[in-house]
């Protein structure tokens, strides 16, 4: 079980609701650290992808996944994920990693290998963690638990405004029906599923800044 000492505030949500965002924010302004469990989900698709196993062939990705040695250091106060060594963050964002992560994330050995990891983070600090499962299955305890959403519209459109800032190529009817599915298979798997644990606050930042939302949050913790 969880062992906890720190602090804890889980954050969880779909795909696109705001939470890394918010989750960041909240971290600075009361000195927690940030961990994103996301994108250890998805330095374990690019371990994955690197090997060439499909994102279907879920027996591939139980046999290998113990091999992939993912760590978690923090640079100037962000995270950097470490896969065998080498830090992947360049390559976590992709929507090939985003959605490996979405079908690799499904399979017990994995969820098993990293929930693991993010306890031990979270048993030796003050932690603000984001995810699907944080409040439900990785820290059941937490002192304040966070269930953010939007609508799939809300959400398409940030993320469209979000490529379309970096430059990138952008099509906002792809974007919301990739949201849709990646939701789909987060919500209906069999282990972990997305859902908002009984004790969590529903938060919908469909109408909300960014910062009412971190103030709501930050009016939350301790
Ligand atoms: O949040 P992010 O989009 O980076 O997560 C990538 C994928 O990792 C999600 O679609 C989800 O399938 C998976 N994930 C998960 N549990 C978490 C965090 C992410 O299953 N705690």
């Amino acid at each position: 079980m969880q062992g906890k000492t720190g602090y804890s505030v889980a954050i969880d949500g779909p795909a696109g609701a705001g939470k890394s965002t918010i989750a960041k924010k909240i971290a600075k302004m009361k000195g927690y650290i940030y961990v994103d469990t996301g994108a250890m989900y998805r330095a374990m698709a690019v371990y994955l992808l690197r090997n060439g196993v499909a994102p279907e062939d879920t027996n591939r990705i139980s046999e290998i996944c113990e091999a992939a040695d993912i760590s978690i250091a923090y640079r100037d106060g962000e995270q950097v994920v470490l896969l065998d060594g080498e830090n992947v963050n360049a390559f976590l964002r992709t929507e090939e990693a985003g959605n490996m992560a979405s079908f690799s994330s499904a399979v017990p050995a994995v969820r098993e290998k990293l929930v693991e990891l993010q306890r031990k983070l979270a048993a030796k600090a003050d932690v603000v963690m984001d995810g699907r499962d944080i409040g439900t299955v990785v820290l059941p305890d937490a002192d304040v638990k966070i269930y953010l959403t939007a609508s799939s519209a809300t959400r398409a459109k940030r993320r469209y405004l979000e490529l379309r800032e970096k430059g990138e190529e952008a099509e906002l009817a792809r974007i919301e029906q990739d949201i849709v599915d990646r939701d789909e298979r987060d919500m209906h798997r069999e282990h972990s599923p997305l859902r908002q644990a009984a004790d969590a606050i529903l938060l919908d930042s469909s109408d909300m800044t960014i910062d009412e939302v971190v103030e709501r949050i930050a009016e939350l913790c301790r």
